[in-house]
Formats: structure tokens, sequence, C-alpha cells
């Protein structure tokens, strides 16, 4: 169980990634994925197709969200997994998390074009697969596109983040809401990515707590966008708090994304796979 090739966090068009459901579960299931999820931001739009395609190739399949949370005056984003994708609850939560997005679209184009780059709401708007679900992630494929930048790394060391052009503040859930969403529909959540935040060791700490308290169950240890060192960390971490380890590559795009569907190392021996606990969400082929 500890060895199997579970892939628990990656995106498709229905978000930010530029392949459509199926052509994420195939990629996944060439790549030797036995457990996968497709964990859109902010959006389930495509967990019926996701699902139906892995089942179909003989994967199983867990569904999946990546909730957009404010907390402590920064983004953190939690993976919920293994929940009924129709619950009401928790589709209303994340329209209303979603609705906020063209407002800030427009407001970050009209930064961009205050340092001479015109046209980035239409020119990111080509690239959005899901009209709702416009996201920083457009903006910066428009960005290389135009030559501004040579990938969507660059892009995201000199634009569109905080104190840089085409930033724009935003509030997002609230992490006791999207907690609160993933467990009333059935499913389980989890601290996506926690090396990406730039928290302080008390507001790390405050993170984990509060997650905690508000029933959160999981943390991603092993992750492509962690290096080996946090690995270690958060696998650490995630013994201190007494949560479940999840382990997912985040794919968006097979040349923008720096790790493959089901290329990650396994997790460390020290902690308990997320999908030890769900046996009884997972849907199998
Ligand atoms: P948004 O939800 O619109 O704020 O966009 C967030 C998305 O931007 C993330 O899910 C990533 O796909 C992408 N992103 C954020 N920071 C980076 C980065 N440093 N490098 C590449 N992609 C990034
Ligand atoms: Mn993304
Ligand atoms: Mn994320
Ligand atoms: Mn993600």
């Amino acid at each position: 169980m500890h060895l199997l090739n579970a892939d628990l966090h990656s995106h498709s068009t229905v978000s930010d990634g530029t392949l459509s459901p199926e052509q994420v579960a195939a990629r996944a299931h060439a790549n030797g994925v036995a457990l996968w999820a497709l964990t859109d931001h902010d959006e389930v739009g495509g967990q019926a197709r996701a699902c139906e395609a892995a089942l179909a190739l003989g994967m199983d399949y867990l569904t999946g969200v990546e909730i957009s949370v404010t907390f402590a005056g920064q983004t953190v984003h939690i993976v919920g997994l293994g929940f009924d994708a129709e619950h009401a609850e928790l589709t209303r939560g994340l329209a209303d998390t979603r609705g906020g997005r063209e407002r800030r679209a427009r407001d970050m184009a009209d930064d961009l074009a205050r340092v001479g780059i015109p046209g980035a709401f239409e020119g990111a708007l080509k690239y959005v697969g899901n009209p709702d679900l416009i996201s920083r992630t457009h903006f910066a494929r428009f960005l290389v596109e135009q030559g501004i930048c040579s990938e969507t790394h660059e892009v995201f060391r000199r634009y569109l983040t905080e104190g840089k052009p085409g930033y724009v503040e935003h509030r997002w859930a609230r992490l006791a809401d999207a907690v609160a969403w993933i467990r009333g529909a059935g499913g389980v959540a989890v601290i996506a990515h926690p090396a990406r935040y730039d928290f302080s060791p008390n507001e790390e700490y405050a993170l984990f707590t509060d997650f905690k308290a508000l029933g959160g169950v999981g943390v991603e240890v092993v992750t492509g966008s962690h290096t080996v060192a946090e690995y270690q960390r958060y696998a650490d971490m995630a013994r201190e708090f007494d949560l479940l380890a999840s382990r997912g590559s985040d794919f968006h795009d097979p040349a923008e994304s720096h790790t493959d569907l089901g290329t990650l190392p396994d997790l460390p021996g020290s902690v308990t796979p997320i999908w030890e606990a769900l046996a009884d969400k997972v849907i199998r082929a």
C-alpha cells in the first residue's frame, strides 16, 4: 500500500491545465499511476469526465479539488479528496470562490497595461478553457507568447506576484469554510504544497493547528513543488500534527510542469499514506 503509485494532485483545461480531463487520465495511466485524482482549482466540473476516463483505463479514481483560501493574508491551497462532487454546499461554495476571478483578471490586465503590456485580459482569455476560471497561469502563458518572458516560471518571478506588476490582492475562501465544504460532502481535506507559502514559523504553526482543529486530515509531503529536503520536513510535520501524507505531481502541462504525472518518489516510510484511510472513498475500476 505504501508504494502505490498514487497521484492525487493534477489539473486539466477545466482550470489552468492544458490537457482535457481525458488526456490527463491517459497520461497518468501511461505513466503507471494506479490511483488518480484530478484536482482543478475551485471547480469540480471535470470530475465526472475524469472518473469515467480513469475507470475505462482500469485506473482507480478519487474525486478531487484544490480550493483557494486566504489565511493570515496569504493564499493557501486546500485539496479535497473523496467527496461527493454534486454536494450542493460544496458546489455553491466553489461557485462563490470562483466568482471574483473575472473582476480580478480585469484589474490585473489594467495593472499590466500601466507597465506597457496592453491587451492582457483578451490575451489571457485565449488560453482559458473554462470562462469561470481565468487564472494567473493564463496570463503567464500570454506573457510568454508575447516574448515578454521565456517561460511561465520566469513570469511568476517578474510579474503577477506580490509587489510585481499585474499582482492584484484577492480574498479567497476562509480556511474554515473550505474544510467544512469538503467534509460536508464526505471528503477529506489536505494542505497542498506547504513549503510554497511564505509564512513565518508561527504562522505556519497556526495554519497546521487551525487546520487540524477544523477537522483537516492530510498534508502533501511529496509534491512536484517540494525539494527532497522539504519531503523530509513535511513528513516530520505530518507526524507532529498527526496528519496523513499525500503525494501528487501538481501536473499542469507537459512542457511547463517540472514533474510529470506519476513520476515522483514514494512517500517516506515514516508517514501514513492518505490513501490507506480512503479505501471506502476510492471509485474502483
Ligand atoms: P491563481 O489561482 O489565479 O492565483 O493562479 C495560481 C496558479 O498559478 C497556481 O495554481 C500555479 O498553477 C500558477 N503559479 C503560481 N506561482 C507559480 C510559479 N512560481 N511558477 C509557476 N506557476 C505558478
Ligand atoms: Mn494551477
Ligand atoms: Mn496549488
Ligand atoms: Mn495545483
